[in-house]
């Protein structure tokens, strides 16, 4: 069994742009190895919006040497990106965008969410690149609730959405670089499952929403994250109140961590350029919005 090695909190609420009321769970500063492959994880809201005719989120801004998760649980995001991509996602819906060589992009809650208002909460979780991959071209994949194979838990217990890696017979949609397992689980309040994350993976529970207990350990509420030991396979859950988790699994990418800002790579030197290449524009740049 994988047992809890840590937990941490979300900590104060703080703006991404004037759309993304965000608390940061664990950044690469701190968290990037005991974390590897996972650098950062961001959980905005929940926020009930009012209606505006404003564009609000974060204008374009750059980032190289990994990749953005961005999961949808209410309100719709859009995004667009230099190298051609975009979308607009909503409940259910993942995108799951590879900056890698760099890209610049926006991201805004779509108009016709900013139009009517309403409930918001979405996470974003940016998954890093073996130094071999940072240099590979950017993409971007829409990945639709529709196209996330749902697997109901024995006993009615619950169900695991699954984004990317395998879960029993189920293949996550999600195309990644190195073994990733990103599952969006529910579970009624008095069930218990048992998820398998193969050993030597990094582990760890995110509690999006209503109360656990994992293990025969402690309990976590809204926002807290287990960090869980790489040894073992088994992460047994009981959920004390309906509860909303993100788990993630994942191989460990064992290279230097270096980063700044939009930034992540494996040197100092590879910051300072990544900077300078974004100064002169050879990150490409937004097309005009249609
Ligand atoms: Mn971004």
């Amino acid at each position: 069994m994988k047992n809890i090695t840590s937990i941490r909190h979300g900590g104060p609420r703080h703006w991404v742009g004037d759309g993304f009321p965000v608390q940061t769970i664990f950044g690469y500063t701190d968290a990037g190895a005991e974390l590897s492959p996972f650098l950062l994880l961001d959980y905005a809201g929940p926020a009930v919006f009012a209606p505006t005719a404003q564009k609000r989120g974060v204008g374009p801004h750059p980032h190289r040497g990994f990749e953005t998760v961005t999961l949808v649980y209410d309100g719709e995001v859009a995004h667009r990106d230099s190298a051609g991509g975009g979308g607009t996602i909503g409940p259910g819906d993942v995108q799951w965008m590879t900056a890698a060589s760099g890209i610049v992009h926006e991201e805004f809650h779509s108009r016709a969410f900013a139009e009517t208002g309403g409930p918001f909460e979405m996470i974003q979780l940016w998954v890093n690149l073996p130094a071999k991959d940072k240099s590979a071209p950017p993409a971007y994949q829409t990945i639709t609730r529709a196209t996330i194979p749902a697997v109901e838990l024995p006993g009615g217990a619950g169900l695991v959405r699954v984004v990317a890696g395998r879960f029993q017979d189920q293949q996550g949609p999600a195309r990644t670089f190195t073994p990733i397992d990103l599952w969006d689980v529910r579970l009624g309040a008095g069930a218990k499952a048992e998820l398998r994350i193969p050993s030597a993976r990094t582990a760890a529970l995110f509690v999006v929403g209503g109360r656990v207990r994992v293990g025969t350990g402690a309990v976590l509420e809204a926002a807290d994250l287990a960090v869980l030991e790489r040894d073992g396979d088994l992460v047994s859950v009981e959920a004390l109140a309906e509860a909303k988790l993100i788990l993630l699994g994942g191989e460990p990418i064992d290279e230097p961590i270096v980063g700044e800002g939009p930034f992540v790579m494996n040197t100092r030197a590879e910051i300072d350029e990544a900077f300078a290449d974004y100064r002169a524009g050879r990150l490409g740049r937004l097309p005009a919005q249609a």
